[in-house]
């Protein structure tokens, strides 16, 4: 594989951005070597400054559940660009993407649109705070929720539950509010809240937790949480902003049939361009401003050609058949890649949801916390990574990343990288 454009650019790129890139896990530091600047992207496939290309299971994190540049987006942003950019006031497009939205979404009344995930939990969390007029918030180890301040916690130490700053520049009265807690442990969120309890406005968590590997939970964590929140007067807040749009229309609140207090979007709603969005009943957002005392705004939000792009993508993740029709691709593809695994008696594993999946070099059956990943196992995953690039596909650079499978993976691509990692974990367990 030829990465000689790519070097040149990441080289130039250094002098420009920290550690060359806008987002730090781009910079490849995980998996060793430099990024790979991607040129263009159509359907399931990227091409990068070289001429290489891939087949794409990084899907930009997560937003291109229709693949790249597919055709209905581009026309969208097309048509809409022409009239303008941006007006700093609303637009019909706005209402037509929340009304897409809530008419098809059971859990939430109202919607503010913002232009990321980390601002939609941002806000959230304030309306949380300010909501229920308490200030402690219980977090997991192991998710993530963007790079909001209150957020950035490590757990504390032994029992304590309250965290530590995680970031240097966030100081630690900052974090002092937020409790973090293991996932999948009832047992630890009765304590916080016999510790804590009239301070807590609200639990967070990534029901399908997807930042740290592929955590799944089960349904009974999640309606514990749902329960214990109702009967102490805390709001449990459901960050979807990979999982939203994504494990079905409604998101993992539709999938395990869990009604969160608010809840928080990103990714696949802005159909590639920058959208976030938080949500809730009728009641609670009418605390958000200018309706109500919760301060929250934005000369970008609802951005018209945002709304566009993702009324198009919102559109077809509508259609029938959608979802049912990427389980079945997901399915088929993660099914094979482990049956290989198993029966060569590789110590490899994908878990799956929907169309989201983590590659897993473990023999456990199930990895719920984070603290249960085998650190070591990133030197195979850093092999994986290079080897799978030299074989035409792409996943995320480091081994707690997901990825995702999108409309656009045909099965001859699943097909082809299906081959690819039977011959890399061929190579890695020789
Ligand atoms: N919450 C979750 C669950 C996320 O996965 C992410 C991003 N990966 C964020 C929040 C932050 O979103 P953004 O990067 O758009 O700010």
């Amino acid at each position: 594989m030829k990465r000689t454009i790519s070097d040149q650019l990441f080289e130039k790129a250094k002098t420009l951005f920290p550690g060359g890139v806008n987002s730090p896990v781009r910079a490849f530091k995980a998996v060793g070597g430099h990024p790979l600047f991607i040129e263009r992207g159509e359907g399931a496939h990227i091409y990068d400054a070289d001429g290489n290309g891939f087949i794409d299971f990084c899907c930009s994190y997560g937003p291109l559940i229709l693949g790249h540049a597919p055709a209905e987006v581009v026309s969208a942003v097309n048509e809409t660009v022409k009239k303008g950019t941006t007006f700093g006031a609303p637009t019909k497009l706005e209402n037509e993407l929340a009304e897409m939205i809530i008419s098809n979404h059971s859990y939430i009344e109202k919607i503010r649109f913002v232009n990321s995930g980390t601002e939609a939990v941002m806000s959230g969390v304030r309306l949380a705070r300010g909501y229920t007029g308490r200030d402690k918030i219980i977090k997991f180890e192991g998710c993530y929720h963007g790079h909001v301040d209150s957020l950035m916690v490590n757990a504390g130490s032994g029992l304590a539950t309250l965290g530590t700053s995680s970031s240097a520049g966030v100081p630690e009265a900052y974090v002092k509010e937020t409790i973090v807690l293991p996932l999948h442990d009832e047992d630890a969120v009765k304590k916080a809240i016999e510790e804590y309890k009239d301070d807590i406005a609200c639990i967070i968590i990534e029901p399908i937790p997807a930042n740290n590997g592929l955590l799944l939970q089960d349904k009974k964590f999640l309606q514990f949480l749902r329960d214990i929140c109702t009967s102490e007067g805390i709001m449990l807040f459901f960050d979807e902003v990979i999982s939203g749009f994504r494990v079905g229309f409604e998101g993992a609140a539709g999938l395990y049939g869990i009604a969160p207090d608010i809840i928080s979007f990103g990714k696949i709603i802005g159909g590639g361009l920058p959208v976030g969005a938080y949500g809730a009943s009728n009641e609670i957002m009418s605390c958000v401003a200018p309706d109500g005392p919760v301060y929250q705004a934005g000369t970008l939000s609802g951005n018209p050609v945002a709304m566009a792009a993702g009324k198009a993508q919102i559109k077809a993740c509508l259609s029938d058949g959608f979802y049912e029709n990427l389980e079945r691709k997901a399915a088929g593809f993660a099914g094979e890649i482990n049956a290989f695994a198993e029966a060569k008696g590789y110590a490899f594993k994908i878990f799956r949801v929907g169309s989201i999946f983590w590659v897993a070099f473990t023999e456990k059956e199930a990895i719920v916390r984070s603290s249960d990943i085998d650190q070591n196992s990133m030197a195979n995953f850093k092999t994986l990574h290079g080897a799978l690039l030299e074989r035409g596909v792409y996943i995320g650079p480091s081994g707690f990343e997901v990825g995702f499978i999108s409309r656009a993976h045909s099965s001859d691509d699943l097909k082809k990288a299906v081959a690819a990692f039977k011959e890399s974990l061929e190579m890695i367990f020789g």
